[in-house]
C-alpha cells in the first residue's frame, strides 16, 4: 500500500516507529498530486516549498526525540476561503484572485502549530456558493470515482483530494451543506461540527451565523483527531463558545447498543433516490441487530428549510461581500469616471453570477418593504426548526439520514437549473440553521459504482455521541474504502 493510501492515524503510527519519516510521506502524496492532478483539479495553489521544508523539520525533530503532536508531519489541504499567511487565498474568486493575507485563520495556526504539514489551497465554488464547485472562476474539479461529474460543493475540492490521494485530510467550510454533501459525492468522511465550537476568525464569511469549519478525511479516528486540534475558544471570534472541549480522540468508542436512533422521517420521501433510502435503510438495520434501538421521527418545519436556508444565508452574504469594494482589497475595475461608477464595475466585473444572484435575493430579502415578509419570517422559521429538533432529542441520541438526495451528477447538468442545484442541500442545511453537529460517511456505491452517503446528526455539541456512533457505524461495517479506483 501507497503511503498516500494510508490514513491519518496509521500514517503517525508509522512516524513514531520510524517505518517512514515525515519527508517520504509528503513526498509520496506529492507524487501523487502530480501524476493525478491534471485530472481531478482539487488544488488552487500548491505550497510545495514550505510543506517540503515543515516535513524535515518534523523528521529533525522527531530524530531528536522530541514530542510532537499526533499529527505532526501529516498533509493536509486547506479550503480557499480559510485565510494563510503569505499563501494566496482566493476564495475561488476573481474578486480575491491575488490576495495574500497578512495573517492566519485561526485553525491554520492551531495546525501548524501542531506540526502538520500544509500541501496547499483546494477549489471551491466562488466564496462557497454552490454545490458543485462548478461556480469557482479558477478551475473545474472533477469527482475522482467518475471524472465525468462534479465533486459536490462548495468544499469540492478537499473532498476530492481525499479521495484522490492528493491530500491525507483537509479542511472544508460548512454553511448549508459545504462539508458533508462533497464528501457524500466523493465518497469520504465529513464532518461539520457545531456552531461555535471551532473559530471562524480568518474564515471569509459567507453567511457568519451559519459558517463553520470542518475537516474531511478517510476515517472517523482521523476526523476526530483533526476535530481535536481545530475546536476551542478563540476570543478573537465572537461566537466562538467559552467552555472546555475533551478530547475526542481518546474517548472514541464502538458501541450500538442502547443507542437511540431517529430516522427522519421527511428525508426518506419522493425525490431520494432508491438506492440511496436503501443504503441507508441497510445501515439502520445494521445498527438495529447490534442493540440500538430505532424510532422514527419527524420534524415537521423539515421541508421549509430550504427556504429558511437560503433567505438567512443570502441576507448574510449580501451584507458580507460588501466589502469587496474596489477600496480596500482585492479586484479593482480598470475603467471608471466617477466613485460610484468605480464600485459598480468592481462588483460587476469581479463576481460571478451566483455570488451577484445571492446579493441581490439577500438585498430584496432585507429591503424595507420585504424584511418582514421574508427575512423575518425566516427567522421565525428558523427558531421553529431549531425548537422542533430540541424536542426529538428528548427521545433519541442521533438522527440518522442521507446526506444528499442521489448520486453525483454530471458536471455541467445543474449548472443553468440554481433551484435544482439548491435541492442538493435539502438534508443538509437544517444542521446549519440549528446549529448542529453532522457528519457524513460513505454507506454503499450506487449501480454506477458512485458512492452514497449516509448522515448523521447530533444534539449541540454533542460530538463525542456523533464520533462514537460513527465510529460503531466504521467497525460494523468492516472499514471505509474512500480511494478512487480509476485514476
Ligand atoms: N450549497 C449551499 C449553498 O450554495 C451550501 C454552501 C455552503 O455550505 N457553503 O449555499
Amino acid at each position: 500500500m501507497k503511503l498516500y493510501e494510508k490514513t491519518a492515524s496509521e500514517l503517525s503510527e508509522m512516524l513514531r516507529r520510524k517505518k517512514c519519516s515525515a519527508l517520504e510521506i509528503y513526498e509520496d502524496v506529492s507524487n501523487r498530486i502530480k501524476s493525478v492532478e491534471d485530472k481531478v483539479g482539487a488544488y488552487i495553489t500548491l505550497s510545495d516549498e514550505t510543506a517540503r521544508k515543515k516535513a524535515i523539520e518534523v523528521d529533525e525533530a522527531l530524530a531528536k526525540g522530541e514530542e510532537l503532536h499526533p499529527l505532526a508531519g501529516i498533509p493536509i489541504g486547506i479550503k480557499d476561503n480559510i485565510s494563510t499567511k503569505g499563501i494566496r487565498t482566493s476564495c475561488a474568486s476573481k474578486m480575491l484572485e491575488n490576495y495574500i493575507p497578512p495573517f492566519n485563520a485561526t485553525v491554520v495556526e492551531k495546525i501548524n502549530n501542531a506540526d502538520m504539514v500544509v500541501t496547499g489551497k483546494l477549489n471551491m465554488d466562488e466564496f462557497a456558493m454552490g454545490s458543485s464547485t462548478e461556480t469557482s472562476y479558477m478551475k473545474k474539479t472533477r469527482n475522482p470515482h467518475d471524472l465525468d461529474r462534479v465533486p459536490g460543493g462548495s468544499s469540492g475540492g478537499s473532498a476530492a483530494a481525499v479521495a484522490a490521494g492528493e491530500a491525507i485530510l483537509t479542511l472544508g467550510s460548512d454553511t448549508g451543506g459545504s462539508i458533508r454533501q462533497p464528501a457524500a459525492l466523493c465518497g469520504v468522511v465529513g464532518f461539520k461540527p457545531t456552531y461555535g465550537s471551532v473559530s471562524r476568525y480568518g474564515l471569509i464569511a459567507f453567511a457568519s451565523s451559519l459558517d463553520q469549519i470542518g475537516p474531511i478525511g478517510k476515517s472517523v479516528k482521523d476526523i476526530a483527531m483533526l476535530q481535536d486540534i481545530i475546536s476551542g475558544y478563540d476570543k478573537m471570534d465572537a461566537t466562538s463558545k467559552n467552555m472546555e472541549y475533551p478530547k475526542l480522540t481518546d474517548n472514541l468508542t464502538v458501541n450500538a447498543k442502547g443507542l437511540k436512533i431517529g430516522i427522519l422521517k421527511e428525508y426518506f420521501g419522493e425525490g431520494v433516490d432508491d438506492s440511496v433510502k436503501e443504503s441507508v435503510y441497510k445501515v439502520v438495520k445494521l445498527f438495529e441487530e447490534n442493540g440500538a434501538e430505532i424510532k422514527e421521527i419527524s420534524i415537521p418545519s423539515a421541508n421549509f428549510a430550504m427556504s429558511t436556508y437560503y433567505i438567512i444565508s443570502s441576507a448574510e452574504a449580501s451584507s458580507n461581500l460588501a466589502r469587496f469594494d474596489g477600496v480596500k482589497y482585492g479586484y479593482r475595475a480598470k475603467e471608471y469616471d466617477s466613485l460610484i461608477d468605480m464600485y459598480e464595475n468592481t462588483r460587476s466585473e469581479g463576481f460571478g453570477d451566483e455570488v451577484k444572484r445571492r446579493i441581490m435575493l439577500g438585498t430584496f430579502v432585507l429591503s424595507s418593504g420585504f424584511y418582514d415578509a421574508y427575512y423575518k419570517k425566516a427567522k421565525i422559521m428558523q427558531k421553529r426548526i431549531s425548537s422542533e429538533f430540541d424536542n426529538v432529542f428528548k427521545d433519541i441520541d442521533i438522527i440518522i439520514s442521507p446526506t444528499v438526495v442521489s448520486t453525483a451528477f454530471k458536471i455541467g447538468e445543474n449548472i443553468d437549473n440554481p433551484v435544482k442545484m439548491y435541492y442538493n442541500d435539502a438534508f443538509t442545511v437544517t444542521a446549519n440553521i440549528g446549529g448542529l453537529p453532522a457528519i457524513s460517511l460513505p454507506c454503499a456505491k450506487d449501480e454506477k459504482n458512485l458512492p452514497i452517503g449516509l448522515q448523521l446528526i447530533g444534539k449541540k455539541f454533542s460530538e463525542q455521541t456523533l464520533l462514537n456512533a460513527a465510529y460503531t457505524y466504521e467497525n460494523l461495517c468492516g472499514g471505509f474504502n474512500v480511494h478512487s479506483q480509476i485514476l
